[in-house]
């Protein structure tokens, strides 16, 4: 599962900024609210999934901004 290892995480949540952000854009100029929403709720989603999902696989503990190797907490490797 991607929710066991902070790569993957940091993959999705990636992607969930990227078009949240290409969405919202476009909508903003293309004055198109619907597209402005749905890439602002993909942003929040993205933040979401950061702040559950984004831990040591280990000791559970939350990473923050953390995107070494291994874990700051109890130094163990990450996938
Ligand atoms: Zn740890």
């Amino acid at each position: 599962m991607w929710k066991d290892s902070p790569r993957a995480v940091r993959k999705v949540v990636g992607w969930f900024m990227l078009s949240g952000a290409v969405l919202a854009l476009v909508g903003a100029m293309m004055e198109v609210t619907a597209l402005t929403v749905i890439g602002v709720l993909l942003l929040i989603v993205a933040v979401l999934i950061h702040f559950m999902y984004y831990r040591c696989p280990h000791c559970g503990r939350f990473l923050d901004r953390s995107t070494g190797a291994y874990c700051p907490y109890c130094g163990k490797k990450m996938e």
